[in-house]
């Protein structure tokens, strides 16, 4: 482990309380750690709290204690999403008030029948000039020049947003701040340069980098790592039923996505202790091993 931090890296995990911790979040967070550490810089783990209807009652103490029995070391105190309301409705309302964002009075029933793209409903505007109802959306504005960026492992990528996604909500019609701006936010006040997550997430991230123009911060790099998937092809998930990961086989679970991580491992680590495997892990950590896998099976690997 490096003793002295380099700031200019900064990386974070951060899963939502839906659930325990499974192999395809563990590879997220393995990622991402080892991105940030051999990188000399910090990992911070923020916890992304801000749904509450979709969490579970204590799964961020058990992603916690996981992570702990893994070995993980996370940079300073663990943040909470939830106890940045303020700042999220702050950036709400500066998007109202300079006429980039708008009330949208649409149900999700009046949304059935419009085109779709790779991210749902692709809004057709209805709202645009506004709307009364006390139950609205508020939706943020887009335009068809290209959002463009380079993925460190999935290459360039360019989205047209008006026509592709549409306007997007950035709170909920329950009032719940919605993950687009709180993320953003978030990694920016949190200093992120680098973000590191699951493929599934690539789609999003052109309205990250839209909503980053509109308030005038930094866009970080961004590595959109292969998803675990079980043996139907489904991303592992809360919803396709992905089992708890071990607290007790550790050291052999770590091995294992190390290994579906593309590392050249071999079996003897499986026998080696925490710490030797994650010494291990950081003088062999090849990000490029990950450029050629689309998705990724867990393993028996031990
Ligand atoms: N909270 C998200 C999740 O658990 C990850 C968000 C991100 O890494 O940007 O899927």
């Amino acid at each position: 482990m490096p003793t002295s931090l380099d700031t200019a890296y900064i990386g974070r995990f951060a899963p939502s309380p839906t659930g325990p911790l499974h192999f395809g979040s563990l590879l997220a967070a393995i990622a991402s750690y080892l991105q940030a550490r051999t990188a000399n810089g910090q990992w911070l783990l923020r916890i992304e709290d801000i749904d509450p209807p979709r969490e579970q009652a204590g799964a961020d103490k058990l992603i916690l204690d996981t992570l702990e029995s893994y070995g993980f070391e996370w940079d300073g105190p663990v943040t909470y999403q939830s106890h940045f309301h303020e700042h999220h409705a702050a950036s709400i309302a500066k998007l109202i008030a300079s006429g980039v964002a708008y009330r949208c009075c649409c149900s999700r029933r009046d949304l059935a029948r419009v085109a779709r793209g790779p991210l749902g409903a692709i809004y057709p505007g209805t709202c645009r000039n506004g709307c009364e109802s006390s139950n609205v959306a508020i939706r943020v504005r887009t335009h068809n020049d290209p959002v463009t960026f380079t993925d460190r492992l999935q290459g360039p990528q360019s989205m047209r947003l008006e026509s592709e996604s549409g306007d997007f909500v950035i709170r909920r019609r329950d009032g719940l701040v919605a993950y687009h701006l709180a993320v953003v936010q978030d990694d920016a006040e949190q200093g992120i340069t680098e973000v590191v997550r699951g493929i599934d997430l690539l789609n999003t991230t052109p309205r990250h980098i839209h909503l980053q123009s509109l308030l005038d911060i930094p866009t970080p790099s961004y590595v959109h790592i292969p998803v675990a998937e079980n043996a139907e092809g489904q991303k592992l998930s809360k919803l396709t039923g992905a089992a708890a990961i071990s607290a007790t086989r550790a050291g052999t679970t770590l091995v294992a996505a190390l290994a579906a991580l593309g590392q050249s491992t071999y079996k003897e680590l499986c026998k080696e202790s925490l710490q030797e495997i994650w010494a291990w892990a950081l003088a062999h950590w090849q990000l490029s091993a990950l450029e050629r896998q689309e998705n990724i099976a867990p393993q028996h690997y031990c």
